[in-house]
């Protein structure tokens, strides 16, 4: 099995060391920065040999959303974002960080390696679903995974990371209702600590992109279940 490099982004000591040694027992490598600056340059130098960041959000120099979203500009590297906020609100989850996962401090370090497994694990999926060139397309929606490309009325669509895996899911399986527990484990891999309202709030934004007509809706609302790519004129 090849080394699995992470970089860690803490600026608390014990913490960043904490989390190392777990790390590296588990048989990762760990490369270790203080401020949103060096993670910068870490990141950079260290580019091609990286699988995962696990970064704080609140850090000297920048903070971990203006880390993860420089990195997101040339990146689709999985980021974990810990927060010590002590709840993750809608509008932590709904804003475009570039973040794959949130961990909110303090956390069970177990918890973290289970996300860490899960969000390699599914990295690995993606890329071999991405690799088979499909296009799918229904009504006047197209998705393109080799391309990693998602167009409504022929003009392409900018998506979130999280965002396309998501209209990955109701596309591949269209007119068929999935509930949030599906999308939930489909595109984030496991029961997000029940917060099934995860899924709302990405599907508000997808919405916002996609279904920017109102009478051309295709992703709708099945009340009391979830979500089904539909159109509303059959
Ligand atoms: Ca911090």
């Amino acid at each position: 099995m090849s080394v699995i490099n992470i970089l860690l982004v803490e600026d608390e000591d014990s913490l960043a060391n904490f989390v190392s040694e777990e790390l590296s027992f588990e048989g990762y490598q760990v490369i270790h920065a203080r401020d949103g600056a060096e993670a910068l340059d870490l990141y950079k130098k260290n580019q091609s040999e990286l699988t995962l960041i696990i970064l704080d959000w609140m850090l000297p120099v920048y903070d971990g959303i203006t880390v993860a979203r420089r990195i997101r500009k040339t990146s689709q590297i999985p980021i974990i974002m810990m927060t010590a906020r002590n709840q993750v609100t809608d509008k932590i989850t709904g804003l475009d960080t570039g973040a794959d996962d949130y961990i909110t401090k303090p956390f069970d370090i177990e918890e973290l390696l289970a996300r860490i497994r899960v969000i390699l694990r599914r990295a690995e999926q993606l890329a071999l679903l991405t690799q088979q060139p499909v296009i799918y397309q229904y009504k006047d929606l197209t998705l393109d995974t080799t391309k990693h490309l998602v167009e409504r009325f022929g003009e392409p669509i900018p998506l979130t990371q999280k965002e396309f895996e998501l209209i990955l899911e109701l596309i591949r399986r269209p007119e068929e209702v999935l509930t949030r527990d599906d999308l939930l484990n489909a595109v984030w891999g496991y029961d997000y600590f029940g917060q099934t309202n995860t899924v709302d709030v990405y599907i508000r934004s997808l919405r916002n992109k996609v279904d920017y007509l109102p009478e051309n809706r295709l992703i709708q609302t099945v009340r009391g279940v979830g979500y089904v790519l539909r159109s509303a004129h059959d």
